[in-house]
């Protein structure tokens, strides 16, 4: 048997996503209802924010001309609170005003309330305690959003604080893109579903809560088609079954070329498959292909990616390809993670030929800290850490070297 080409994790990646074009359509959902969502098209603000200038602070509204020498003695000549307008500041005089309040006309500063003094028996006199700088603690016009002018833009991931631009800008609906139909099933004899009994030799199945969970966490419409026995025709029923409706199917285990290794024979009878082994750690084996829709009325295929049965490869694996993969689909503007240069405090001295993937967690000293199992099939590994260090192939570890930490929150959005 020839031994399929061995792929670095970028050519891998590279390749998948060379192949992923982004969904055409889009939905329009309440500015509310977007969280998690893709923006299909750019925003313009409807107004400027803030409308008018404004001041930060509870204070008083003066002319610096006035105010040249601290101590000064100015008449309070009017009272401004947030939703009304002052009229012009004559000179000589000073407007009370409140956080959020327009500034009035002939004002060029704001004097914070605790930098002035106002007798009792006379608070229609303030005295000014400093000298304030022309500008001082105004807000400008539409220093936030100007009227017209991009708000957010297409393929930006929707996070609270997106949601907030848009209602700052005035929208009250986002046209969004649609969520991507991804059917997930999960290979394996030995597989039950927690709540049943285990045979011997059983295992429960932990992909199916991990990978769906997954999905979610990406804004997907997830379909749960179950645990599928290891024999070639129920492998391509289920297949055929999850090409209907769905952009994307994956599954998890069986993609080795072992005699219980169904995933490639059945993949491709029913459309086409690349068999990959990427040089990671944990995480070899990767299938990529496509899946005819049986489905008359419907054409074209559903996209397939075969994730490894390890747990915790299945999930490096779904968070280093399909991730992106998906990410491309819904058309999000930034695919890559974040990731930092951080401090391993740690020594990793046995170098693999593998790029390799450790779960590791941020220690209080603001280094990183290994889990010491790192056997893919030990899932308290990714629970216990916070991310994952990116270790080049051939490359060890030693305690106090900068290394690529990838937090697993820039990975499940
Ligand atoms: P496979 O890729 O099918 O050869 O499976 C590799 C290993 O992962 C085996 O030890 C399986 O029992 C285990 N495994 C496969 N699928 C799952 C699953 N859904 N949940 C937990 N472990 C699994
Ligand atoms: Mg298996």
């Amino acid at each position: 048997m020839t031994k399929p080409p061995m792929l670095t994790a970028q050519q891998a990646l590279d390749h998948l996503l060379s192949h992923a074009k982004t969904v055409d359509e889009s939905e329009t959902v309440t500015t509310q209802a977007a969280l998690g969502r893709v923006l299909a098209e750019s925003i313009n603000s409807l107004v400027d924010v803030p409308p008018l200038d404004n001041t930060a602070m509870d204070g008083y509204a003066v002319r610096t001309a006035d105010t040249k020498a601290p101590g000064n003695m100015l008449k309070v000549a009017q009272r401004i609170p947030a939703g009304s307008i002052g009229t012009n500041l004559e000179p000589g005089t000073a407007a009370r005003i409140f956080t959020g309040a327009p500034i009035p006309p002939g004002a060029d500063a704001v004097v914070m309330q605790e930098d002035c003094t106002v007798q009792e028996n006379k608070i229609d006199q303030v005295q000014i305690n400093i000298t304030p700088n022309s500008g001082q603690w105004i807000r400008r016009k539409g220093e936030d959003l100007a009227a017209g002018k991009t708000a957010l833009i297409a393929g930006a991931y929707l996070r609270p604080q997106e949601l907030g631009v848009a209602a700052s800008a005035g929208l009250t609906h986002l046209n969004v893109k649609r969520r991507i139909k991804v059917a997930a099933f999960f290979t394996g004899d030995e597989l039950a579903l927690p709540g049943e009994p285990l045979k011997p030799g059983g295992i429960y199945n932990s992909n199916r809560d991990t990978l769906l969970a997954c999905l979610k966490s990406l804004g997907c419409d997830a379909t749960d088609l179950g645990i599928v026995p290891d024999r070639l025709d129920a492998t391509r029923q289920a297949l055929r079954q999850a090409s209907k409706d769905h952009d994307l199917i994956i599954t998890s285990g069986g993609v080795s070329v072992g005699e219980e290794d169904h995933i490639k024979p059945a993949v491709t009878a029913e459309g086409r498959l690349d068999l990959w082994q990427i040089a990671i750690k944990p995480g070899k084996p990767l299938a990529f292909g496509a899946v005819r829709k049986s489905d008359e009325s419907k054409d074209g295929e559903a996209w397939f990616i075969g994730l490894p049965g390890n747990p915790v490869s299945s999930f490096v694996t779904f968070l280093l390809f399909v991730r992106p993969f998906i990410l491309k689909l819904q058309g999000r503007d930034a695919i890559t993670p974040q990731s930092y240069a951080m401090r391993a405090d740690f020594d990793w001295l046995k170098a693999d030929r593998r790029n390799e993937f450790l779960r590791v967690k941020i220690n209080s000293q603001g280094g990183l800290d290994l889990f010491p199992n790192q056997s893919s099939g030990v899932l308290t590994s990714a629970s216990w850490g916070d991310g994952l260090v990116d270790c080049p192939p051939g490359q060890a570890i030693k305690a106090g070297d900068l290394v690529r930490y990838l937090p697993f929150s820039a990975l499940l959005s």
